[in-house]
């Protein structure tokens, strides 16, 4: 399809940097709060089984969180061998320890590795990527429950940008557990109207060109063309692709400024508030802890504590 001249649009570049600066001081009055309330230090632990250049990086960028905002975070390495029955052992340890507050294994695991038949053994309530099945489910039926950082992190930065859900047609592009199933959720929840695509999906340009807002965790650099993309759009782009020496999002940035109404960049743009959507959800852990259930988890995404 041959695209019209049309008038070049102010883009705006939604960067992650200002709410971040928020947050940190939000999760900082948090931690004070719990332990005000009697809760304990909050403690993170990430397993990394095995070796993998993208799970070492997110772990680092949750090291460098973190440290910054107060939460100590504990990084356990387990061998590539190691089989199920030794990591549902370590999770039913990390479970049983008042210490720990969150726990996150890091994805992919190794190939034979099952992650749902491991994660069916991770407390709910230390869920801190709300991936098991109690927190999803809960998520999914609009219950109180630990949220996948990486979406929660792009309604937040949304409404940050003053972008408005509600009534507008949503196309989500990908159904991973960790970030295109949770947020369709997120948006239906905020009265978006949600069209989720995969990779099965037949003309996913039909789709796009529908959206007023277009989010996409494919995995697959510049899926999303100008072409593909009403003018005036806001486009959220959760993609992290190494290309080279550079890193890049799904959508092909450069081509769709001065097209769109507003588009996150990679990187800086939906990243740094993912790593600390999982701050805070550690300290929304240590009140789960304090009330022994997840129904005032939520309280900490409210900035009014
Ligand atoms: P992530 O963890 O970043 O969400 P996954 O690899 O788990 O990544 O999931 C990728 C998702 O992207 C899948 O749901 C898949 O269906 C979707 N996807 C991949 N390629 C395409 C494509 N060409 N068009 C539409 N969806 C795609």
């Amino acid at each position: 399809m041959i695209r019209k001249a049309q008038e070049t649009l102010m883009t705006r570049i939604l960067k992650g940097s200002e709410l971040a600066t928020t947050m940190r001081t939000e999760i900082e009055a948090s931690i004070a709060d719990l332990l005000a309330r009697g809760g304990r230090s909050p403690q993170l632990v990430t397993v990394l089984v095995g070796k993998n250049p993208s799970a070492e990086a997110y772990r680092a960028s949750i090291e460098r969180t973190t440290t910054r905002v107060g939460i100590r975070h504990r990084p356990i390495e387990l061998l590539v061998t190691t089989n199920e029955s030794a990591l549902i052992r370590e999770i039913h340890a990390l479970n049983a320890d008042p210490e720990i507050t969150g726990v996150l294994v890091l994805m992919p695991l190794p190939s034979h590795l099952n992650p749902h038949a491991v994660l069916e053994h991770l407390s709910p309530l230390k869920d801190v990527d709300g991936i098991t099945p109690t927190n999803a489910g809960r998520l999914h039926l609009g219950l109180p429950s630990l949220r996948p950082s990486t979406p929660q992190g792009g309604i937040e930065l949304l409404d940050h940008y003053e972008i408005q859900i509600e009534g507008k047609n949503v196309c989500v592009i990908g159904r991973s557990n960790v970030v295109g199933r949770p947020m369709a959720s997120l948006l239906m929840q905020r009265n978006g109207t949600v069209t989720i695509c995969h990779r099965k999906t037949v003309d996913l340009p039909h789709f796009t060109r529908q959206a007023d807002i277009v989010t996409i965790a494919a995995g697959h650099p510049s899926l999303v063309t100008p072409e593909m993309v009403r003018p005036g759009a806001i486009v959220l782009d959760f993609g992290v692709n190494v290309l080279g020496d550079k890193l890049v999002g799904d959508a092909d940035f450069d081509g769709l400024i001065g097209m769109v109404d507003a588009i996150t960049p990679v990187p800086g743009g939906t990243g740094p508030v993912t790593a600390l959507v999982l701050a805070r959800n550690t300290v929304a852990a240590g009140y789960a802890a304090l009330a022994g259930n997840l129904d005032h988890v939520e309280m900490v995404h409210a900035p009014q504590l």
